[in-house]
């Protein structure tokens, strides 16, 4: 079985003067979420989808996910205070669905609602991944180089461009060794993680790195979303 959990559960945006959370913002009379759930329940290989929302926008969500037929739909799990706290009650929320010992090939991808264009084709690589690997990551290569810096005004170390990519989601994981790494940590340590794949590496899972696109960016700042505007051809620019 292969389980997306889409996480919609952060809080007002690093937007200024938006008060709404970014993947509720509506673009050409869409909430954002909806775009990414929509290239979720066409999928074919997608067989669940769970929603990390809080409370007060459930009806909201049920709503467009009756106009927009997403029968895929399982339920909603409950946001945590950290990203990967709200990925922690999705897995949980994954495990009761299973609702049986979790066999090796139930897998989860994990996609973020302020991530809209998503495309098949990255869906589809990333369940592969998680086959032939224990998970996998779409990734774009690093076009600048970068440098290191501690207090940030003089170099103080060079990186090598060709080794570094930029990490993106989905990310798919086997459910059962992803979960039970969950299981090991404290509150606090999975408080500190900065991106879902971390974990999954630091622990001994085997990810892998397939294509990402330009396209599946997050909306961020107001000039994320003017681009994704443009890209759906939204007239409110
Ligand atoms: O804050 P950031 O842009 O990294 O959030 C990425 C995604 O994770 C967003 O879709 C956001 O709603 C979600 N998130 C969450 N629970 C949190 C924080 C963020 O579901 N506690």
């Amino acid at each position: 079985m292969n389980i997306a959990i889409i996480l919609a559960g952060g809080n007002a945006s690093r937007m200024k003067a938006i008060d709404v959370p970014k993947q509720y913002l509506m673009v050409s009379d869409k909430p954002v979420i909806s775009y990414c759930l929509a290239t979720f329940q066409k999928h074919k290989n997608i067989d669940a989808i769970i929603i990390v929302a809080k409370e007060e926008w459930h009806q909201f969500l049920n709503e467009w996910l009756t106009k927009e037929n997403i029968h895929k739909f399982k339920g909603f799990a409950m946001p945590g205070k950290s990203r990967q706290h709200s990925i922690y009650n999705g897995l949980c929320y994954a495990k009761q669905i299973v609702n049986k010992e979790i066999k090796e090939d139930e897998i989860v991808i994990i996609h973020d609602a302020a991530r809209p264009l998503v495309s098949e084709r990255i869906i589809t690589d990333c369940i592969h991944g998680a086959t032939t690997s224990d998970g996998a990551m779409p990734v774009i290569k690093v076009k600048d180089t970068i440098y290191r810096s501690l207090e940030g005004k003089h170099i103080e170390g060079l990186l090598n461009r060709d080794e570094l990519y930029a990490g993106q989601a989905p990310e798919s994981f086997k459910l059962n060794s992803y979960l039970s790494i969950h299981e090991r940590l404290s509150d606090e340590e999975i408080g500190a993680i900065r991106g879902s794949s971390e974990i999954a590496y630091k622990y001994g899972m085997k990810i892998e790195l397939i294509e990402g696109s330009e396209d599946n960016f997050k909306i961020t700042t107001m000039e994320d979303l003017e681009k994704f505007k443009l890209l759906v051809g939204s007239e409110e620019l």
